[in-house]
């Protein structure tokens, strides 16, 4: 099939146009799923001054509660603030070393500009009632993001450098992924029905990990508060630095990145692989959850 040039532009835009929309800004953020699970499962745990104050903030959102804000710092990217999706992309993740899992914040959050110094400083902005609203509110919307984030162990850390490390949490370990989940964004045009999905392990700790419950959304937040979720005892939260330490931890304690029994690196996954792993992503995002209402119950007393 040949098509003249403008057909072919006109094709190519539409293309890009539908990939904005529906492509996850890659290796920014657990899915949306995972964002949105965050603050369903924070919400309930917020004082009832939080609440109130969070009702205020979000006055006038389409959806003005955590879950409905919480991807939207991811959102900029699609075009709704492309300057502010610009200035803030750094504060999604920080790389901290794979061997060491330490901070360094010189070395790895050059001028603030990483999810912990975001959070932090966000935190602040939100408690700070001299601010004007919009950027309590903006404050607000970010920290159910990223605190959401720091807790997806790639957005921490990666494999060892010795062991082929330096991989952009992920992002560049490709992956054949085979799953009955629907794949997102790029892929859903690539995938052959039934065939493996062409991804990264990235990708499959933002997305693939939690789709793979195959549950509407609604009821996997119902299912993973079985067992109690509690705001976390503000002496026992640590900050933003501790979670992305354990994040980091996390990576090669949990074996996120997958070897062969001849101790190869498998580049190859399916359910298996997801079924392992989701316990380990869903605890991240329980956790995630019960700190966030700690932060958010501190900051808005
Ligand atoms: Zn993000």
């Amino acid at each position: 099939m040949t098509f003249s040039r403008q057909r072919l532009r006109r094709l190519l835009s539409a293309l890009a146009a539908a990939s904005a929309l529906t492509a996850a800004p890659a290796a920014l953020a657990w899915s949306h799923l995972g964002h949105w699970l965050v603050g369903e499962l924070a919400q309930p745990l917020l004082t009832p001054a939080a609440q109130q104050q969070v009702a205020v903030l979000l006055q006038g959102e389409p959806n003005p509660t955590l879950a409905g804000v919480a991807s939207w710092a991811d959102e900029l990217r699609g075009g709704s603030d492309a300057d502010l999706a610009r200035k803030t992309a750094k504060w999604h993740y920080v790389d901290l070393d794979p061997e060491r899992c330490d901070y360094q914040p010189p070395r790895d959050c050059p001028g603030g500009n990483c999810v912990i110094a975001a959070i932090d400083t966000q935190s602040k902005i939100l408690a700070d009632t001299a601010q004007p609203l919009e950027a309590r509110r903006d404050a607000l919307k970010f920290l159910v993001h990223f605190i959401g984030d720091v807790h997806q162990p790639l957005h921490a850390g990666a494999r060892p450098m010795a062991e082929g490390g330096d991989d952009a949490g992920g992002n560049k370990y490709q992956v054949s992924l085979r799953t009955a989940v629907a794949p997102q964004g790029r892929n859903a045009r690539r995938q052959v029905a039934g065939g493996p999905i062409p991804t990264n392990l990235h990708t499959v700790w933002d997305y693939y990990a939690l789709e793979s419950a195959i549950l509407p959304p609604e009821k996997y937040a119902a299912q993973l508060r079985q067992g109690g979720m509690a705001p976390v005892a503000p002496q026992a939260l640590g900050g933003p630095a501790d979670w992305a330490v354990e994040s980091c931890r996390g990576i090669n304690a949990q074996s996120l990145y997958p070897r062969g029994e001849d101790g190869e690196w498998q580049h190859k996954l399916g359910g298996a692989y997801l079924d392992a792993q989701r316990p380990y992503a869903e605890a991240r995002v329980r956790l995630a959850a019960e700190r966030l209402a700690t932060v958010l119950n501190a900051a808005l007393k």
